[in-house]
């Protein structure tokens, strides 16, 4: 279970009831459908406050009641499982070329999934705007399936700090903006919470609540977009750093007299293996014609691919000596080229990195997952004790 060092909660009387609430919340998403006994049984909390707490979960359409069981001995039991059908999360990312939307209930289950063309403008206020525009109609689409939008996550490419204020996301030209502050001022007021947050660390999150390795402790995700960036979670928590910048690992100087980075540097790790080298455009469809490419058996874009896997390995090898994970997840681009990038990717992983054992796989999220992580983000707060007041 993830828990967000952003948000914490004082651990004062007042809020011993909501972590009480959490705690049962968690309980039932992980083992519905359960009974009350099992809940007291698993949790330590007492059978009269488990059922206070239900009822209050209960009341809040978080968690409702699903009949009896059938093959229990004694007294057959009420099963409980997540209800969460008059909510939705929402997470967002903008990115270079594209700002992709999605949708989840309580449960993780997709409710929506939008991709837009998006260019960040000559002014910053025309990329709020457009971003604006795309939230306000996954708003309304929610709102018109009677779902309350419980909060909003948006993904950025760059460093967030801990009060979510962007200070400097250099493919979209962002330097300094409280992205949170002028969205809700676009949105006049949505009435839920928007956080910003690093794609890479929102990415990391998805992958540790819905991908393939849902569950791992020791996992670090590295988005491959223009930036290339690392969410790094150790221990079972996302790792920020003092300031919120860790996992910039797109600026390691791979090659000191290699091409020029959009920092400002040269021979950068993005600027050698994010998806820039292999495009001059970053577009989907440009992406599908290298694969297009790639399975037709050109040599020279296959070649291509491999100097970018090579590149990436060497990344990866610091990665796995610094950090000792147990699973490298490669996201965006990266996933339909993975049949291409890996066997050099591990080639040069083996000839770098001491600590042995590391996995490299494609994130099975592909494109989504940043987004998904924003709207994980929003469910770990209400895991976390924010629940949404009784309407
Ligand atoms: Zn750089």
């Amino acid at each position: 279970m993830i828990t967000s060092n952003i948000d914490p909660q004082p651990a004062d009387f007042a809020d011993v009831r909501a972590t009480n609430l959490s705690v049962v919340l968690r309980f039932v998403r992980d083992h519905a459908p359960c009974s009350r006994a099992d809940i007291a049984a698993g949790t330590g909390l007492n059978k009269a406050t488990v059922s206070s707490l239900v009822a209050d979960l209960i009341e809040r359409r978080l968690v409702r009641e699903i009949g009896l069981t059938e093959n229990r001995v004694g007294r057959p039991a009420i099963m409980l499982m997540l209800d969460g059908a008059p909510y939705a999360a929402i997470g967002v990312e903008i990115n270079v070329g594209y700002v992709t939307a999605v949708a989840v209930g309580l449960g993780g289950e997709r409710l929506l999934s939008w991709r837009r063309a998006f260019e960040p403008g000559q002014h910053v206020g025309e990329g709020i705007a457009a971003v604006a525009a795309i939230i306000r109609r996954v708003a309304n689409r929610m709102t018109k399936q009677n779902r309350q939008v419980l909060g909003l996550t948006v993904a950025v490419p760059g460093l967030i700090d801990a009060q979510g204020a962007v200070r400097l996301a250099p493919n979209l030209g962002w330097r300094d903006l409280d992205l949170g502050g002028d969205l809700a001022k676009a949105l006049r007021d949505p009435g839920f919470p928007i956080q910003v947050d690093n794609d890479a660390n929102l990415a990391a999150l998805a992958e540790q609540r819905f991908g393939e390795h849902a569950g791992a402790t020791d996992l670090v995700y590295l988005t491959g977009e223009i930036g290339v960036g690392a969410g790094v979670i150790m221990d079972g928590a996302l790792r920020r750093g003092a300031l919120g910048f860790s996992g910039e690992i797109g600026h390691i100087q791979l090659d000191a007299s290699g091409p020029a980075c959009r920092c400002g540097r040269v021979g950068c790790l993005e600027a050698m293996a994010g998806i820039g080298a292999l495009l001059d455009t970053v577009s989907g469809a440009e992406v599908e014609e290298i694969e297009r490419l790639a399975q037709a058996g050109d040599a020279a874009t296959i070649a291509r691919i491999e100097s970018v896997g090579s590149n990436l390995g060497k990344g990866v090898a610091i990665v796995a000596n610094l950090l000792n994970p147990s699973v490298v997840v490669l996201g965006g681009f990266y996933v339909p080229l993975a049949p291409w990038l890996l066997p050099a990717l591990e080639a040069e992983v083996r000839a770098r990195a001491i600590a042995p054992e590391v996995r490299v796989v494609a994130s099975s999220l592909g494109l989504d997952a940043a987004a998904l992580g924003g709207a994980a983000r929003v469910l770990d707060s209400v895991d976390s004790g924010r629940l949404p007041s009784v309407t």
